[in-house]
């Protein structure tokens, strides 16, 4: 599974603290993701933020 974060993110942190092995903060204050494959034990934790982005910033693809 891979993961990104779209110019529609506020910047709300909740990702980045659940998170902080996948998403962290750009300069501007928006979240970023790591590029690549997301580590099996992070997955669950990155569809939590997914689910929960309240600015519905957050796509995965794969599995
Ligand atoms: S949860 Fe969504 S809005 Fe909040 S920082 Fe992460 S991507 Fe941005």
């Amino acid at each position: 599974m891979t993961v990104t974060v779209s110019d529609a993110c506020i910047g709300c942190r909740f990702c980045m603290n659940l998170c902080s092995d996948v998403f962290a903060e750009l300069p501007n204050g928006k979240a970023y993701a790591i590029g690549g494959e997301i580590p099996a034990d992070a997955k669950e934790m990155v569809l939590e933020a997914k689910t929960n982005c309240p600015a519905v910033a957050i796509s995965t693809m794969g599995e």
